[in-house]
């Protein structure tokens, strides 16, 4: 419980606290693992950026295993794609990541470090999150923008609504509850518009333009590939194009990860990856 509770704390009060913890000698000194207190994940820059290692999971009150040993690394500054059908659990991996459920078996680190030995907040505070479900406020559009990166100025709010093509809406325009008066390609665009504002180096992006026509998403990712190129980027897509790019895609059946490679690799495969280029293709021509 107190770890829940520093986890609230203004991170500089608890810089300042781990730091009289240091001079006391204190933290180094505690044998025991469990009662250091959680590292915060920025300046952490050892191993890859992500890794899943044997990695098992069930949701509360399910028998069947939603994800199965799972084995998988990202490099740093590499992008992946997660593919597969639905419900066969690329949501769930993001989630796992994000400490929203806990692993049952393996461990899941970032930068090296478990993501055990990190706070949930220094997890969300280096990460650009889009999820299927995005979280608005009732307040302006600045509000709700200002939320990703209190130092923005206006001047960069307008550009990055510009790049998400949202220069229509003004930064003092009303946005209700929830979102309420917002369609959902334009809630997934301010996600989006937030996560470029943000500037953290770690980008888990979750189906974040499936409510957008082709054209609006192609503009939309080419200013976001753009801004994270040097970065490390994991998109979960039920679509295909446009992921030739990528370094690593992910193929994700029933909770298993059936093939791994680069497009040309899984391609040549003829497996499921290829299986499911070829029905896209004979379904949107
Ligand atoms: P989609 O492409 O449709 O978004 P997905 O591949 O992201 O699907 P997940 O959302 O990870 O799939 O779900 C994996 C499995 O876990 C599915 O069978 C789903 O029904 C189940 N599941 C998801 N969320 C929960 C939950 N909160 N509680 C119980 N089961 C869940």
């Amino acid at each position: 419980e107190n770890t829940k509770t520093m986890a609230v704390f203004p991170s500089h009060l608890e810089d300042s606290r781990q730091a009289a913890a240091r001079l006391q000698g204190v933290v180094d000194s505690v044998p025991l693992q469990k009662e250091k207190p959680l590292e915060k994940l920025s300046g952490l820059d050892s191993g890859p950026a992500i890794q899943f290692k044997d990695v098992s999971f069930t949701y509360p009150d399910e028998t069947r295993l939603t994800l199965e040993n799972i084995n998988v690394t990202l490099e740093k500054g590499t992008k992946t794609a997660i593919v597969g059908p639905s419900g066969s659990g690329k949501s769930t991996l993001l989630q796992l990541l994000l400490k929203m459920y806990s692993v049952d078996h393996g461990e899941i680190t970032i930068n090296g470090h478990s993501i055990d030995s990190l706070t949930d907040e220094s997890i969300w505070e280096n990460t650009n999150v889009v999820l299927q479900a995005n979280h608005f406020f009732y307040g302006t559009i600045r509000d709700n923008l200002l939320l990703a990166n209190e130092q923005v100025s206006d001047e960069e709010m307008e550009a990055v609504l510009a790049n998400v093509q949202l220069s229509h809406f003004s930064l003092s325009d009303q946005v209700l509850e929830k979102g309420e008066n917002l369609s959902g390609g334009e809630k997934q665009r301010l996600a989006i518009a937030r996560t470029m504002l943000k500037k953290a180096k770690l980008w888990l992006l979750d189906e974040p333009t499936s409510s957008l026509d082709a054209i609006t998403e192609k503009k939309i990712y080419e200013q976001l590939f753009e801004l994270a190129k040097d970065d490390t980027l994991v998109l979960v897509s039920h679509r295909l194009t446009g992921i030739e790019k990528m370094d690593q895609i992910i193929v994700i059946d029933h909770g298993k990860i059936i093939e791994a490679g680069t497009f040309n690799e899984l391609m040549q495969q003829q497996g499921y990856f290829y299986k499911m280029k070829q029905i896209e293709q004979s379904v949107f021509m």
